[in-house]
């Protein structure tokens, strides 16, 4: 093993970020393959890389798998279910239709098959891969690193025949800020297609086009749930109570990974699913996900088959470490969140706290973009990692219970209060330890947001 390489510093990270926001503003984006580029890096940089400085090399053929992953159901025609408009493979590029997708929609048409998995199996599929990874190498490749007028190979460079080499503290960076890469990409491609002419006939004013894009088909969802239910029985995942209808749910959250994996689908309550909305689940319910992951893995994967969506163990739970590592590090207040669901739940006061939930929290990013925008001329918003240094017994616990802890407490008579913080303080404890000094550092994200009004 070669030396650990350090990870990047602060300012290097915000580098990093500063160039990732002028490739989306100045970069030229005939096609949509830069965003489907920039999404692939990322995820496979939560999946394959370390929480190092290292550099990740990657096959231009896994990029391609990637691809064919993103583009597979935009290859089928896109139906608003409005009368009076037309039905149509939606355009992705300004010019001629995406060769990716002109590739996919032929091979499903000339195999007949619909799922992902199906295709793998066929000889065929390697060369449409084959196919895939040359359109990626000859373009998005070879000119997502162009923008303002000049070449920046800040993310990776030809690394040999069919290598890319991600630098030194990319893959650091892409995980570390993988949900803002997913959503700007997201954001950006949604638009790109909106704003194709050709597509106006199709598209109209609708507004599912995120979720035909992105989000899992509710066919293969149905699928999933029956062979859950089959494999777990009808019980909710987090609470264990009896289900009646039930919503199949994504176990890292679909907004931090948004990627469907046979193996991070559990069934649960859509009321326990929405409680703990885009949090990952407490440490309560992680060695138990984990130790259901290792043990029925197998028929995880049979019904990940079924349902057409990819399974791998491995990569679910990489992808789980990663999720609780950044939001430990990062996301401080969905950890502070998580557990004050899970002491509420366990312990003499859990029929008094039912239907309780934290003090709502500010919005993301994203959301305030969308209010702001329309109102301003020029919007900056950027994200920081402030280390909060506290003093004293307990210091997190007693933090939150300014902010977030409060609806709980309040909620309890005296008695129960007592005994209730002191176990949400033991919750806190082994995450966020006091130093030798006597300081307990909390990491909490803070949002900088400048806008400017035309004057
Ligand atoms: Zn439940």
């Amino acid at each position: 093993m070669s030396q650990r390489t350090p990870p990047p510093s602060a300012e290097q990270q915000l580098v990093f970020l500063a160039k990732i926001q002028r490739l989306f503003a100045e970069g030229d984006f005939t096609a949509t393959y830069k965003f489907a580029l920039l999404i692939s890096l990322a995820d496979l940089a939560v999946e394959l890389g370390a929480d190092d400085g290292a550099e990740l090399t990657l096959s231009i053929r896994q990029i391609a798998e990637r691809f064919i992953q993103l583009y597979w159901r935009h290859a089928t025609p896109y139906s608003t279910d409005k009368s009076g408009m037309a039905t149509g493979i939606l355009v992705q590029n300004l010019g001629a239709q995406a060769t990716v997708i002109t590739q996919i929609s032929r091979f499903r048409s000339l195999h007949g098959v619909h799922t992902l998995p199906q295709a793998r199996a066929l000889k065929a599929y390697a060369s449409l891969l084959t196919h895939v990874a040359k359109t990626a190498s000859a373009q998005p490749l070879t000119y997502l690193q162009n923008f303002g007028g000049g070449t920046d190979p800040f993310i990776y460079e030809h690394g040999g025949p069919g290598i890319i080499l991600l630098k030194a503290g990319v893959a650091y960076c892409l995980r570390r800020f993988q949900p803002l890469v997913q959503q700007l990409s997201r954001t950006h491609w949604v638009e790109h297609i909106k704003n194709n002419r050709r597509n106006g006939l199709v598209l109209g004013e609708s507004r599912d086009l995120e979720d035909f894009l992105f989000s899992s088909s509710r066919q293969s969802l149905a699928v999933v749930a029956e062979g859950l239910r089959k494999l777990d029985g009808d019980r909710c995942f987090y609470c264990g109570h009896r289900l009646i209808e039930s919503d199949v749910d994504h176990y890292v959250p679909f907004s931090l990974y948004p990627r469907d994996l046979a193996h991070n689908f559990v069934l649960a309550h859509s009321k326990c699913n929405r409680s703990k909305s885009d949090t990952l689940a407490a440490r309560l319910h992680l060695e138990r996900w984990l130790e259901r992951l290792e043990s029925r893995s197998d028929d995880l994967a049979e019904i990940g088959l079924k349902a057409g969506i990819s399974a791998d163990s491995t990569t679910t739970k990489k992808v789980a470490a990663w999720g609780y590592s950044s939001a430990c590090q990062a996301g401080a207040s969905a950890w502070l969140r998580a557990a004050q669901y899970d002491v509420a739940a366990s312990g003499p006061w859990s029929e008094t706290l039912k239907g309780v939930a934290s003090a709502p929290s500010i919005l993301s990013h994203g959301e305030y973009w969308d209010i702001l925008r329309p109102l301003t001329a020029s919007l900056d918003i950027w994200e920081t990692i402030y280390l909060h240094a506290l003093t004293g017994e307990d210091a997190v616990a007693q933090w939150a219970s300014g902010t977030s802890l409060r609806p709980f407490l309040d909620a309890l008579p005296a008695d129960l209060r007592e005994g209730f913080f002191a176990a949400y303080a033991a919750a806190m404890r082994p995450i966020y330890p006091r130093r030798a000094d006597g300081t307990t550092l909390l990491p909490f994200r803070r949002l900088f947001i400048v806008a400017q009004v035309q004057g």
